[in-house]
């Protein structure tokens, strides 16, 4: 993607196209996977050319992605929220927290069943959002985990 889609992705949902927003925002783009704010501020850091982005910034332009409907929470672990694009990431399926090397995994395979969800709205409620995190530890982590590819096994596309 480059600044000119992003500028006009931003103004088609009535964000201002201001410097560190379209950094920001190609940022998330590159990055396939979720990501907290300070992660997200680091990967801003290590690019030379990019935009200097402060990390105060980085949570403010979170909120205003969030509220617009550009990202989403996909996983809340004690103050820590991770995020994910909304085209990449929907809210059917899980997550799987490791809590030794804090990575989170897309659980693609394990379907959550969206009548549940559908029989809300029969009954007015609005639901918004559903975050599902199973929480331990990564085969990697386990012990006697039988990881053969190591990193490979981080799912890393959400598509
Ligand atoms: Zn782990
Ligand atoms: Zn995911």
């Amino acid at each position: 993607m480059n600044e000119n889609t992003a500028n006009d992705i931003l103004r088609s949902k009535g964000l201002a196209a201001t410097k560190q927003r379209v950094a920001i925002f190609l940022k998330i783009e590159e990055c396939n996977c979720h990501f907290t704010a300070g992660e997200l501020h680091r990967m801003l850091a290590e690019d030379k050319f990019r935009e200097r982005v402060d990390l105060a910034t980085v949570y403010r332009t979170i909120k205003t992605f969030e509220r617009a409907g550009l990202l989403r929470c996909v996983a809340e672990i004690g103050s820590c929220r991770y995020y994910g694009r909304i085209d990449n990431c929907g809210f059917e399926h899980p997550h799987f927290y490791c809590r030794k090397c804090r990575r989170l995994f897309c659980l693609k395979t394990m379907k959550l069943d969206s009548k549940d969800i559908e029989n809300l709205e029969k009954i007015g409620f609005e639901p918004q959002f559903l975050l599902l995190t199973v929480e331990g530890l990564c085969a990697q982590c386990s012990e006697g985990g039988h990881s053969k590819n190591g990193q490979d096994d981080r799912t890393q596309r959400s598509d």
